[in-house]
């Protein structure tokens, strides 16, 4: 099998917000799709390790914010690679409130749904969160961030690196040691041992 196939499906990339009382969080995630029209519903999958994702088992709703091109590499390291159990991730974002009390991104976003959980399934190490749409609005015109765009446009150039080991091609955390274990998890942003690339 080659892994490598799997990069070759294209995404999207989301800040999923969610909120409980007194708590605003969100990460990213790439896992999301419309799959009806008629009502409109939609899928996320959900890691979960995300508070996110226990905040949304508690209370059925979430927001999607569709980012944009003009997002910086801060939203996804803000976003993606801390956790929400530990840092207030909107301390300095830009956002409003949808009818639902979520907030979303308004600066980088070309568009946001809000929506409710209607049915889940464990797949492990996710969620799939089916959910209908309660409401949606566009904020811009501009293009939506893909994961490809991401790689190639928003994520930095790797540092010429003084260490040894494996890089994560998905945060560039890097893994110091000879051989990475196959059940390894990146600590940053939480990919599997084949997200990862080694350094000479
Ligand atoms: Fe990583």
């Amino acid at each position: 099998m080659n892994n490598l196939a799997m990069f070759k499906m294209s995404y999207g990339l989301y800040v999923l917000s969610a909120h409980t009382e007194g708590k605003d969080n969100g990460c990213i995630i790439n896992t999301a799709m419309q799959i009806t029209d008629t009502p409109k519903q939609i899928i996320i999958a959900v890691n979960k390790q995300n508070l996110t994702h226990d905040m949304i088992m508690q209370t059925k709703m979430f927001n999607l914010s569709m980012l944009d091109q003009r997002t910086p590499f801060s939203t996804f390291e803000n976003f993606g690679f801390q956790s929400g159990r530990t840092a207030d991730k909107f301390k300095d974002i830009a956002m409003k409130r949808s009818e639902n009390g979520i907030a979303y991104l308004t600066d980088t976003t070309n568009a946001y749904i809000s929506a409710k959980v209607i049915a889940t399934l464990d797949v492990g190490t996710h969620t799939l969160f089916i959910a209908e749409v309660t409401e949606a609005e566009v904020l811009s015109d501009l293009e939506s961030v893909t994961y490809t765009y991401y790689q190639s446009h928003i994520k930095p150039a790797p540092k010429k690196e003084t260490k040894k080991g494996w890089r994560c091609k998905i945060c560039g955390y890097v893994y110091e040691g000879e051989d990475l274990p196959e059940d390894y998890i990146c600590p940053i942003c939480k990919h599997g041992a084949s997200d990862f690339e080694r350094i000479e």
